[in-house]
């Protein structure tokens, strides 16, 4: 068990070293040489492995994407780490992620935000993330089955948004559910194997400032009418 945990210890520590690394080897695209401490915190403290299956478990602390189940996957560790620097978490802020996937990124962003709404298709993977995360007793998340594309206005405006499919062009509802002074970060694109990740800005007159950050693989975001 002290093994175990040991293990781990040094799988988490050999993470966040290239996680660092690969944020320094980025910031000529990223414009960030470096993660806020807090959010270093946040990925110590969030345990990966209770995101992913018992057979991915040895592959918990890799910095590499994992399958999930339903064709999709938990994020890798540098992008989940760059996107929630990115949104500049504040703890008074209500943010709002589209696609929960394992919870994960949910939970990562449920340590530096007030309050976090998070939004799944499939109903299966909602099911359980919103279980674990309830489990693992991160309160501060709600979790609904729904079309991230049309966000949830029941809560909005939001201090930020993140998205972590590519969605084929930046869906207008989660732009009018940006608080003035927000920050939405989407990956963009419909090649399966790259596309951008783009930063938005809504200012405080309600002008948006887009920024193509980096290319990134994600899966895509799920159109409702493709699955009728
Ligand atoms: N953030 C996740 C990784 C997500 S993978 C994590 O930390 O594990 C992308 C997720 O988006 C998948 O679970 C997929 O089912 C979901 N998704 C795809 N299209 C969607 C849509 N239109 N609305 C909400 N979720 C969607």
């Amino acid at each position: 068990m002290a093994d175990m945990r040991k293990d781990r210890d040094t799988a988490l520590d050999a993470l966040l070293q290239e996680i660092v690394t690969e944020v320094r080897d980025t910031q000529y695209l990223t414009g960030r040489a470096s993660l806020s401490p807090q959010v270093m915190l946040a990925l110590r403290q969030v345990p990966r492995e209770a995101f992913v299956s018992e057979k991915q478990n040895a592959a918990a602390y890799l910095n590499l994407p994992l399958p999930i189940g339903y064709a999709q996957t938990i994020s890798q560790p540098y992008i989940v780490a760059l996107m929630t620097d990115m949104l500049e978490p504040g703890n008074d802020h209500i943010v709002l992620e589209i696609g929960t996937g394992s919870g994960y990124q949910a939970a990562i962003l449920s340590q530096l935000v007030k309050h976090l709404y998070t939004m799944e298709v499939i109903d299966a993977l909602a099911q359980q993330a919103s279980d674990r995360l309830r489990r693992l007793d991160y309160r501060n998340v709600s979790v609904r089955t729904g079309d991230g594309n049309l966000g949830w206005p029941e809560h909005a405006p939001y201090d930020s948004i993140i998205v972590t499919a590519a969605a084929p062009r930046i869906p207008p509802a989660l732009l009018e559910q940006l608080k003035p002074g927000g920050r939405l970060v989407i990956p963009v694109g419909t090649d399966h194997f790259s596309q951008d990740l783009w930063m938005i800005r809504k200012d405080s007159g309600g002008h948006l400032e887009e920024k193509n950050v980096l290319p990134v693989v994600f899966v895509p975001l799920i159109q409702q009418q493709d699955r009728s």
